[in-house]
């Protein structure tokens, strides 16, 4: 165990020291990019809407109008989400429910039609990795609808994240680098 100075920060994104930090919180340029890069990702990642693994849009979530909300108490009017429909890009199919060995049950639902992942929060770092440039299309053009629903802010600048994405294979640490300032 180290007993030197007086922190005992860590970076936000690998865990090292901060003895040679970039950035307050992060220990390099890269880890302060691919952290930046992981919560704008997140957004797309973290949503039942989206596919984990290509970022395509699987389903519309629409608010349900007010007079179907008449008569509710103000909790369930909160919690209830709204309508949702698939897009073309979804489909129908098998879905692991259980995939305990021997005793495989599957059940039908709603699957990524564009990559075939069958649990929407879900991503596959091998598959990404050979359609590295076509899901990187999905993923910034979900995020640009993102940004127009008034979800973040973040303006990524194309050239800067393809260039990063095949340079270094790693979505989150493209899309850090090419968030405009
Ligand atoms: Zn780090
Ligand atoms: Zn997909």
């Amino acid at each position: 165990m180290s007993t030197s100075q007086s922190s005992t920060a860590s970076c936000k994104e690998c865990d090292n020291d901060l003895d040679d930090f970039y950035s307050p919180g992060y220990c390099s340029e890269d880890c302060y990019h691919r952290y930046q890069g992981q919560k704008l990702l997140n957004i797309i990642e973290n949503t039942h809407t989206h596919c984990a693994n290509c970022g395509v849009r699987l389903k519309e979530v629409e608010k349900p109008p007010k007079e179907f909300l008449v008569g509710m108490g103000q909790q369930s009017a909160e919690s209830l989400v709204g309508f949702q429909y698939t897009t073309p890009s979804a489909a129908n199919g098998e879905v692991d429910v259980d995939d305990t060995p021997g005793r495989e049950i599957v059940s039908t639902g709603t699957i990524c039609g564009e990559c075939g992942n069958t649990n929407s929060s879900e991503c596959f770092p091998e598959d990404r990795h050979r359609h590295l440039v076509e899901y990187g299309h999905r993923f910034l053009e979900s995020l640009e609808e993102k940004r127009r629903e008034g979800v973040h802010d973040k303006d990524v600048d194309e050239p800067v994240f393809f260039e990063a994405l095949v340079e270094s294979d790693d979505l989150a640490l493209a899309l850090g680098r090419a968030i405009q300032a």
